[in-house]
């Protein structure tokens, strides 16, 4: 059933505390943890707790829940200092949702990444 657990979901285990991860925040609906392969000074994930595979899907079937996610992606970056302000390296920050892997999606749960802590350049790649 949508939203349900999925025991192959690397993401779901971290949800369920089964696989570790260096979390900073969590809500009722989310979890935001530490990029085990940082691409930035601060890059984290931010995850609904319930397993929708991409933002695509969770956006039609949970609109509130995406909705959750985006917003703590704004509190992350306020946790951080990356908040836009002076212009500086530290401030300022970028939201993906790798989705489907021709976009580079590796882990088929909903994942928001936060980067920033320094320059980013665009078009990315
Ligand atoms: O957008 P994509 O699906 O490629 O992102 C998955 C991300 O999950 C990667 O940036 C990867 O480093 C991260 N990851 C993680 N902890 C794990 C496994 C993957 O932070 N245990």
């Amino acid at each position: 059933m949508a939203g349900e657990p999925q025991a192959d979901c690397l993401f779901c285990k971290i949800v369920a505390g089964e696989v570790p991860a260096t979390v900073i925040r969590e809500t009722e609906t989310t979890v935001a943890f530490r990029d085990i392969n940082p691409q930035a000074p601060t890059h984290v994930l931010v995850i609904p707790k319930a397993h929708y595979p991409d933002a695509a899907t969770l956006a039609a079937a949970a609109p509130q829940l995406m909705a959750d996610v985006v917003r703590e992606t704004g509190e992350v970056a306020a946790q951080e200092n990356i908040v836009p302000g002076d212009g500086g390296p530290r401030t300022g920050y970028r939201v993906v949702f790798n989705t489907g892997s021709g976009a580079g999606q590796t882990v088929f749960h909903t994942h928001a990444h936060v980067l920033g802590g320094r320059g980013l350049e665009w078009p990315p790649g």
